[in-house]
């Protein structure tokens, strides 16, 4: 096809808005340069290629983005020819990664006609012969107006075929299309949308809102790997708190987390509610300055106020057979719990330890006079870090917290992966996706 050429399906839709640099204040100086080489390199072969998705999103509200992805009209195999120093990745919807120098990694998209959990029947089959598509229909099968501009290096124009410069400006999430039909064939949708608002700061348009209260439940459809890899997005993002407000105001905290329910619902438990938002915070408040909570610290901070409210967690610290027979309640309910959300069995235990060695951290952190053996034991220095995190959001006083370098931040997307000796398991070099059926959703 033609780069400028319109298909069928194109001419459903109206024009896109065009916005000029006048009017948006998004500057080639802030876009990575690799990617812009990618950019200037396809133009210059003839394709047709943007800046699209987050990356556009995030530059246009003055914030740095996590990383950006380029469409383009070029087929991977044309890809490949145009970046010697690239590869096809993905089974059934192949993207280019193109590699620079310092592990560099800028992805490559070839324009799609809907995404992989939008597809139906036959075509669901086929798809990765015919999914490509023209830039209307990648914009449209993305999941949120705001997600879906592009952005166009020559002229430095936002082309916006959904309405997402309006939602930018006034600060709404809303899902591209018919909420209702996006979020059934692709229930993570509700999740992105909650992780949007969240961290932007927006409110959800009625439409969105309502059909995430309607299907909210057909979340637990979707395979747990990839409900997880969304949730630990969601407590890594810097803005856990505001995700729970929003995830507890749509249900959709209940359908992740089933057993906090009794405890966080009803006037009677405002302050439970309370609780758990400030414990996000001290989260959050770690994040944002480029920690990395462990994986079981996270998790105790998450559960304490079902741990308190629904095991007894709290008073008088328990000794002897008490204190063994109190541990492995809370590791039983901690496995029922966490079971969908598929956390290692040595988590687990952590997590109770830390659960459960909180009452005598109370009692000794007052005064500051730690008893001998709870210093000579190896988990002293993770139990007394996480009182002074609970501390903190009882306090609101920064806790002095150092971590470990092995603990910093250092999931930095556009870095080449470590490549690791094959396990020769093909089931490995499946899309998270495929596990669970057809269309990403359970059986
Ligand atoms: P982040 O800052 O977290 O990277 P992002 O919007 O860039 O936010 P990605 O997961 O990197 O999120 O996805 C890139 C783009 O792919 C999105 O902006 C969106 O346009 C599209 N996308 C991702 N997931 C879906 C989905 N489930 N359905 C439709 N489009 C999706
Ligand atoms: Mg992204």
């Amino acid at each position: 096809m033609a780069k400028n050429e319109r298909t069928a399906t194109d001419k459903q839709h109206p024009d896109p808005l065009v916005i000029p640099p006048a009017e948006h204040s998004i500057s080639l100086n802030n876009i990575d340069r690799e990617a812009l080489k990618v950019l200037y390199r396809l133009r210059d072969a003839g394709h047709a290629a943007f800046l699209v998705g987050g990356g556009v999103r995030d530059l246009y509200l003055g914030k740095t983005p996590k990383d950006f992805d380029i469409s383009t009209d070029a087929h991977p195999g044309q890809l490949r020819k145009i970046f010697k120093n690239s590869r096809i990745i993905g089974r059934r919807f192949r993207l280019v990664q193109v590699f620079f120098r310092g592990d560099k990694i800028v992805e490559v998209a070839t324009f799609r006609c809907s995404s992989e959990f939008d597809l139906e029947g036959e075509e669901e089959v086929l798809a990765a012969n015919n999914t490509f598509g023209s830039p209307v229909e990648d914009a449209f099968r993305r999941d949120l107006t705001i997600n879906a501009l592009f952005f166009e290096v020559d002229n430095s124009t936002i082309i916006d075929y959904v309405g997402g410069v309006a939602d930018l400006n006034s600060k709404i999430v809303r899902i591209v299309g018919d909420p209702e039909r996006r979020i059934i064939r692709d229930p993570v949708r509700m999740l992105r949308a909650i992780r949007h608002a969240a961290r932007s700061n927006f409110t959800i348009e009625p439409a969105t809102w309502d059909a995430i209260l309607l299907h909210r439940d057909k979340l637990s459809l979707c395979p747990d790997s990839r409900i997880r890899d969304e949730f630990f997005k969601d407590l890594r993002g810097g803005a856990s708190r505001a995700w729970a407000e929003f995830a507890l105001d749509s249900g959709i905290f209940f359908v992740l987390l089933p057993f906090y329910q009794d405890c966080l619902t009803g006037p009677e438990n405002v302050a439970n509610r309370e609780r758990l938002l400030a414990l996000l915070a001290v989260i959050d408040r770690v994040h944002g300055e480029g920690n990395l909570l462990p994986e079981e610290m996270l998790f105790a901070l998450l559960l304490l106020v079902w741990a308190e409210a629904e095991m007894g967690l709290g008073g008088e610290p328990l000794k002897g057979p008490q204190a063994f027979a109190f541990s492995r309640k809370i590791r039983g309910a901690l496995d029922a719990n966490l079971a969908d959300l598929n956390i290692k069995r040595a988590t687990r235990e952590i997590v109770t330890g830390l659960l459960v060695n909180l009452p005598i951290c109370e009692q000794c952190g007052a005064s500051g006079k730690w008893p001998k053996w709870l210093q000579k034991k190896s988990y002293f220095r993770d139990v007394s870090q996480f009182h002074a995190l609970c501390q903190e959001a009882e306090s609101g006083k920064k806790a002095q917290v150092v971590f470990a370098e092995k603990e910093k931040r250092r999931d930095s997307p556009q870095r080449r992966p470590v490549r690791k000796k094959s396990s020769g398991r093909r089931s490995s070099r499946q899309p998270a996706f495929a596990k669970g059926g057809i269309f990403g959703l359970k059986k």
